[in-house]
């Protein structure tokens, strides 16, 4: 009987070690299977994102950028676990959308990858999230003024900038502010909802869009906007923010975005 006790209680701690080890996806017992090879000038654009996010100060030692696999919309690419600034095409990992590495090559994955895989499930229409904890963004996480627009730039955030808190979050893992699992990811997914921006309380936030040079022009522009609002805010009286109609007629007009890339990139890898 003791013998039999014993046996059971194994094999439920076996379970449990096991149940561990696949959620932090350490090894994934059948590893989903890979979209194929990327288009290297994809891998190229995904390194220069991450270069350029550094650089510009949207991302320091933590964030991530992710694109969604051209070949196959249910797998997305992101580095593994590294300051972004360091970030070559041969640190580039592959996931499907429970965000569980198609190769782990014995890296470490983000631990806040669910954030990517959730919102590539959540939204057909963006190929590229970026979660940057840019600071200047940070003060409108934690206050009860919305971020709104301040010039034209910036327009994107006319419909809205909500503001999404962990601590709503009915899930053990959410105590530590951080993103860890699908669950959490898909609450974040839900109140970014079919906007361009969420905001993290007390945290940072992420930024979508249907290419990562718009997802990255972006991530820089909501974090200049931020430190421009904050400024208008401060000098006093009613601000002029952009309206609903100039923000949604620069959506329809602005069509050239490859000048700020050009531009970051040189920047970027000029340091
Ligand atoms: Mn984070």
């Amino acid at each position: 009987m003791i013998r039999f006790a014993f046996i059971i209680v194994a094999a439920v701690l076996a379970l449990a070690v096991n149940t561990d080890v696949v959620s932090n996806t350490v090894i994934a017992q059948t590893p989903p299977t890979s979209g194929d090879a990327a288009d290297p000038v994809l891998l190229e654009d995904l390194v220069a994102a991450n270069r350029i996010l550094a650089n510009e100060g949207v991302l320091d030692a933590y964030g991530h950028v992710s694109v969604r696999h051209p070949g196959n919309p249910d797998r997305y690419l992101m580095s593994r676990s590294l300051a972004p600034i360091l970030v070559t095409a041969n640190d580039i990992m592959e996931y499907d959308l429970d965000s569980i590495p198609v190769d782990l090559k014995g890296e470490r994955s983000v631990l806040e990858r669910f954030i990517h895989g959730e919102i590539f499930k959540a939204r057909q229409d963006v190929n590229a999230v970026i979660h940057s904890h840019s600071p200047a963004v940070i003060p409108f996480g934690i206050t009860q003024g919305p971020m709104r627009p301040v010039y034209h730039m910036a327009s994107f955030l006319h419909v809205g900038v909500p503001v999404w808190d962990v601590r709503a979050v009915d899930d053990p893992d959410a105590a530590g502010l951080l993103v860890r699992n699908g669950a959490i990811g898909t609450s974040l997914a839900s109140t970014l909802g079919a906007g361009p921006v969420v905001l993290m309380r007390g945290h940072g936030n992420v930024v979508v869009a249907s290419s990562v040079q718009a997802a990255v022009a972006r991530a820089i522009y909501t974090e200049v906007n931020a430190r421009l609002q904050t400024i208008a805010l401060g000098l006093g009286g009613p601000v002029n923010y952009i309206s609903s109609e100039e923000g949604a007629a620069w959506d329809k007009f602005s069509g050239d975005t490859t000048r700020g890339w050009d531009l970051w990139k040189k920047q970027a890898f000029e340091r």
